[in-house]
């Protein structure tokens, strides 16, 4: 079959959740036995996100072949299971920068470079790079931003032309909020109205509308919206708020989104998506009526985006150990000696997250020596993995100025540094060390044991490595460097054996936990924080 084209915009405001519509409908099709991809086409000027402070733009992902993304991209692939690259995340910036390039080396042959034929046909040519490889029958995109931006705008254009080139190849889904007004008791249609009259004045008529709600919409109102807006009633679906994210591809099929998809795409619609794991795990996650606490140490703990992938993963882990998770957001900048017990006392587990920079750090090794001395289940991931090795080298091997030259250039004791490669690299964007590589976990390891092998492939986003100058002292005293790179050796693992469960790792386990393949590192910490919890 010719691939499909489905676009997915919003209106009115944003932070709608384009996102999780894009990656339940994505799941559904997968699940009709369709290979399905999803890309986010971003429109800030930013050649990536992987420069953006998380405050402004939430975490960073990562894909397996080493580009920083949007944090949506781990939204379609933890619903999807299957992993995205490079091609599915284009900023403007990108675009941009291709078509200078190709001006700079001559090939648009004396012509005025313009938005409109230039930029729109380099959008057109990156919407249909993943269905020109022949790997996929649908290709949903994205379009970030609300539309009527002006930043949108060349994009929006682009899905209009494309829907003319591609005919019943392509569909455009629109996704606007029905705001509910507590002082009228009413849910209020106006702001869809215009909206979708925005999207028409560009040339674009939706196929199918997507209402974000709190109260449910009822057939009448369902009605009133599909007359005004040019759509048939069975095409105005509802998106009302749910408990989880990952109820929304149920709530989605049971309104036949998927159906109405095939159909208006004109794919034959037969037999009902395969949603059986997908359902065990809800039910997993329903039934689960005991709860795990999981400390997470971190200096962006009041944003709710920026451990996003973290979240989701232990989520994930304490769903499939059969519990709810309790996550207890720790700020490292407010962590003392004096307050750590009664702040750490109450967890079952603790995760130091990743991060970059001196801030907040000190709350970091207090976290870690407090764990590590009440041996508490406490996970390192990237920064925090760094941290373990420097707190264990200040306290344990006597190291006192021990440290990352990230943090201090002229330790004494340099057990982080930066890495040989990163050392002659002064542009920041793309250069740090990205991307999934191999790791080889040392048998017997009790990192080994929760992968149940010893070759794994996780992705990385850091510029500083454990200096192997110090494993040795490391060894001899407790902490284990059980997972290195079989090429470059850099360590990627440590572990202290004799505690119940205190492991680091310079990857990022988080980017390839998925609903139906939670990461085993993450089942098997919160799986030890449940061990604890009980032994308490
Ligand atoms: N700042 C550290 C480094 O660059 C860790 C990065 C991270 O936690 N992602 O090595």
């Amino acid at each position: 079959m010719e691939p499909k084209y489905i676009f997915v915009t919003g209106g009115v405001v944003s932070s709608l959740g384009k996102g999780i519509i894009s990656a339940s409908l994505a799941s559904l099709l997968k699940a009709r036995g369709f290979r399905v991809t999803i890309q986010k086409f971003d429109p800030y000027i930013n050649i990536d996100p992987g420069t953006l402070n998380p405050y402004e733009h939430g975490e960073c992902y990562v894909t397996v072949d080493g580009h920083e993304a949007d944090l949506d991209l781990g939204h379609y692939e933890r619903f999807t299971n299957t992993q995205t690259t490079r091609a599915n995340n284009i900023t403007t910036g990108r675009i941009y920068q291709n078509v200078i390039d190709k001006e700079r080396r001559g090939d648009y042959l004396g012509k005025t470079v313009q938005i409109i034929p230039h930029i729109t046909d380099e959008i057109k040519r990156n919407v249909r790079l993943l269905g020109n490889t022949g790997n996929f029958d649908f290709i949903i995109t994205e379009i970030g931003g609300t539309v009527g931006d002006i930043e949108s705008l060349p994009f929006i254009e682009s899905v209009r032309q494309l829907r003319w080139e591609l005919g019943q190849n392509c569909i455009c889904i629109h996704l606007t909020y029905v705001p509910y007004i507590a002082a009228a008791k009413e849910l209020k249609t106006k702001p869809t109205q215009h909206s979708v009259k925005q999207l028409q004045e560009v040339g674009i008529q939706p196929d199918i509308l997507v209402l974000r709600t709190e109260k449910e919409i009822l057939p009448e109102m369902r009605r009133k919206i599909a007359q005004f807006c040019n759509v048939s009633p069975d095409a105005v679906i509802q998106s009302i708020d749910v408990p989880s994210i990952y109820e929304v591809p149920i709530k989605m099929h049971e309104q036949h989104l998927d159906e109405l998809v095939l159909r208006k795409c004109g794919v034959p619609v037969e037999g009902e998506p395969h949603m059986k794991p997908w359902m065990h795990f809800l039910e997993k996650m329903n039934r689960a009526t005991e709860t795990v606490t999981i400390g997470l140490v971190g200096k962006y703990v009041e944003l709710q985006d920026a451990y996003k992938s973290i979240n989701e993963a232990l989520f994930q882990a304490a769903t499939v150990n059969d519990h709810k998770l309790n996550l207890k957001f720790i700020h490292s900048e407010k962590l003392t000696e004096e307050n750590v017990e009664e702040t750490l006392r109450p967890m079952d587990g603790v995760v130091i997250a990743p991060g970059f920079g001196h801030r907040g750090i000190d709350g970091k090794f207090v976290a870690l020596k407090w764990c590590r001395e009440n041996d508490v289940p406490t996970f390192g991931i990237c920064l925090g993995m760094q941290c373990m090795v420097i707190e264990f080298a200040r306290n344990v091997l006597g190291m006192t100025d021990a440290n990352s030259t990230e943090m201090d250039t002229k330790t004494p004791y340099n057990v982080i540094d930066l890495m040989e490669a990163q050392k002659s690299i002064s542009n920041l964007g793309g250069t740090m060390r990205l991307g999934a590589f191999d790791c080889t976990l040392r048998p017997g390891s009790r990192a080994a044991e929760a992968y149940g092998k010893t070759e794994v492939s996780e992705r990385h986003r850091h510029r500083f490595e454990f200096n192997n100058e110090y494993r040795e002292r490391f060894e001899q005293a407790g902490m284990q460097c059980v997972g290195e790179n079989p090429t470059t050796h850099l360590v990627e693992v440590v572990e202290l054996p004799d505690h119940r469960w205190f492991i680091g790792t310079q990857y990022h386990p988080e980017y390839s936990s998925t609903v139906l393949s939670p990461n085993p590192i993450f089942v098997s910490f919160v799986k030890a924080a449940i061990e604890y919890q009980h032994s308490k």
